[in-house]
Order: C-alpha cells, then structure tokens, then sequence
C-alpha cells in the first residue's frame, strides 16, 4: 500500500480554505480583521494557521494566553497580537520582549505596566468593556475613567478598547441590542472628550454575520474562520467552509460468534455472527467516551460499538462486507457523499462544535495541506 504518511490516526488541515474563509469574512464585514487563534487555533494548529492568517494580510492575531503569543513570535509571525483574557504582572516583561498587546480592565494594571515602561517604547493595550457578559471587564464608566488616567501616565499606550456578547448568536436579540448601545455611547462619549482609542471592537463570529453596527475598526471572528457556525441560528454564507478533517485507519477486524462481548464493562454483546472493527481513535484523542457515536467507512456510516477506549473504539461492519484492515475511516469531514460535521458530533455529545475541535488532543498529528 502506497500510503504518504504512518500515522493510523491523524487530522488533515487545509490551508487555501482558511484562506479562503479568512477573505470572504474580510468581504462581509467590510472592516478589519482579528483572527482568533486561541486553543491550539480551535485545534487546527496555532503556527500553521498564525501563518496563513499573517500571511492572508490580517490587521490584528488574538489569542486568550500571553504563552500563545510567544509562540506565534518564536514562528517569526510579526503581526500584531492582542491578548484577549487576563495576563500575570509575571508575563507582562515578556509581553512587552515580545511586542504583544495586552488586555486590561483595572486601573491596578495600568499603573504597574506604566511603570515597568516607562522608559524605551510604550506597551500597547486594549481595554475590556464589561456591557453584560459578566466576565472580564470594567462598568463602562469605569472604563471612561480609566481612559482618563491612561492619558497621564507614561510607558502605556491605550490603542483599543472592547467588549464581548453574550448572546449573538441566538433568535434573542434585546441582550445584544442593549450591550450594543451601551458600547457604542460610551465610544460617542469618549469621542466627545477626546478618548477614543483607535481600535474599539466588539464582534465575535455571530456578531460580525448578524450585527453589522458592531464591526466597528475591527471584528473578531474565531469559529467562522474555522468554517463553523456559532450556534444553529447563524448561516454562514456558502463559501464559507470546514477546513478540518479528522481520518484513521482501520486497525484491525475480527469474526465473533454471537455473544460475544466488546471493550471495556462489556456494554455491547454481539447479536449474531459479527464483524467488529478496531479504530485508533479514543478518548485520549478527544473523541468522547458516550454513547451514540459513528463515523464513515467505505461511505457509509458506521456505529461504534462499546465503551471508548483511551486509545481505541470498535465500530460495527454489517454494513460494509467489503471493509479492509487499513481501510481509511473519517470522524470528523466528508467522505464521498457523506458528511459527518463538527456541528453532529456536538449534537451527539451534548455540547458545542467550539469544544469538540478544542477538543482534539495534541498528540493527533496534524497534516497541512493546499
Ligand atoms: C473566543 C473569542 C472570540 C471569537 O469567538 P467566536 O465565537 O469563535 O467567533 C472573540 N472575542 C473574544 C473576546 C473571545 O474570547
């Protein structure tokens, strides 16, 4: 078998189609872009896709950890990058060593990184606007106030300010429309007094589809780059696509008699004669121990039968005779006509297609291609 790679379970990435989404994002929001590339790059892979994004031409990198922005710079990647969550006074050194941007939302980080910058040039922030998430930020009157004591302290440069939705990705829109507004007249008031940083921003992926007077200087899509939809109520426009396929291969097969029991607890007996199927695919990789799952074979879906395994699961081959030891099975992805999105598995596991790609451990390896 001529097989370009070893790997018996591995995730294929596709660079041109992360391009691809990264522009057509870029043509609806009419604004500029931060590509979100927190969580291993929602498990696609942070150096390869901070390279495509850099090299697509996006104004801004955003990332949840200052860590992750170390490594997009050890890669030579030289886009700007902000820090969207909180960061240790123990970091802010690096930070600064590193040229990452960071986020601030008390006036007790603003007064030690003034401090530690006073010399030499000035560290960049954005400040985090807390309009009903009820996560990171400050009131937006304290966030007036901070702006105010920015603009006499040395060593910090205030370049952005921002918040985040709640919920803009659901039918519900009064949430939105009330963060909306309470954002944009704290951005009319400091504009008013002089105050507005250059950069203010509050668009997520569903934000940036469905709230065009949130796109603001910049938008800060994450899971549409991915080619994923927020949530159920938000269509992504058709070329937008999935640039993500999860494969393996078929390890082993075996005949059982009827009764026969399978994986761990012996949740699953077989009924008849049966082919049973080993896949390398376990929980250890992120694919969940719950019932219910399938994956595609030969073009058709098969069910996995039995606990998850750390390392492996059994599928169930009634329905493909003709199925191979080596035989390339799909997870997550298309396989001829059929298609397993990260949207079902979700659905299957009671959870988001957010956490399944985060999901996807380090050790799978992962292969660029395009
Ligand atoms: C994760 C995150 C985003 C991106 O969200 P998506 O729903 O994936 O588009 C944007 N802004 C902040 C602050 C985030 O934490």
């Amino acid at each position: 078998m001529n097989k370009p790679h070893p790997y018996s379970n591995w995730l294929e990435i596709d660079r041109s189609i992360i391009a691809n989404n990264l522009r057509a994002l870029q043509r609806i929001a009419q604004t500029s872009l931060m590509a979100v590339l927190k969580a291993n790059a929602y498990g696609h892979g942070l150096e390869e896709i901070g390279r495509v994004a850099a090299e697509a031409g996006v104004a801004y990198l955003g990332v949840a950890r200052t860590e992750e922005g170390v490594i997009l710079r050890s890669h030579g990647i030289e886009t700007p990058i902000l820090v969207l969550g909180y960061t240790d006074p123990l970091f802010y050194s690096q930070a600064r060593a590193s040229n990452i941007t960071l986020t601030i939302f008390h006036p007790d980080q603003l007064i030690v990184l003034s401090a530690l910058c006073a010399d030499g040039p000035p560290q960049r922030v954005h400040i985090k606007v807390d309009t009903g998430m009820g996560r990171l930020g400050l009131p937006p009157e304290a966030a007036f106030d901070l702006l105010k004591q920015a603009r006499r302290l040395h060593g910090v440069q205030v370049e952005g300010i921002f918040t985040h939705y709640a919920r803009a990705d659901e039918p519900q829109a009064e949430t939105t429309q009330v963060q909306e507004r309470q954002f944009l007249d704290l951005l009319t008031r400091l504009e008013d007094a002089g105050l507005r940083p250059p950069l203010a921003h509050a668009s997520n992926s569903a934000a940036t589809l469905c709230w065009p007077n949130s796109r603001l200087d910049i938008v800060r899509p994450g899971i549409a780059l991915y080619g994923m939809r927020p949530s159920e109520k938000v269509v992504l426009p058709q070329e937008i696509q999935p640039a993500l396929t999860w494969k393996a291969r078929l390890s082993a097969i075996k005949q059982l008699k009827r009764g026969a029991g399978i994986s761990y607890g012996h949740t699953y007996h077989t009924q008849s004669h049966e082919r049973i199927g080993v896949v390398p695919v376990g929980y250890g990789d992120g694919f969940r121990r719950v019932g219910g799952n399938w994956m595609l074979l030969r073009g058709k879906r098969v069910p996995v039968v039995g606990r998850v395994c750390m390392d492996q699961c059994m599928i169930q081959l009634d329905h493909v005779p003709d199925a191979q030891v080596g035989d390339e099975i799909v997870v997550l992805g298309s396989q001829g006509d059929v298609r397993v999105q990260a949207e079902d598995i979700a659905a299957r596991w009671g959870t988001i297609p957010y956490e399944v790609v985060t999901g996807l451990a380090s050790r799978i390896p992962r292969i660029y291609i395009n």
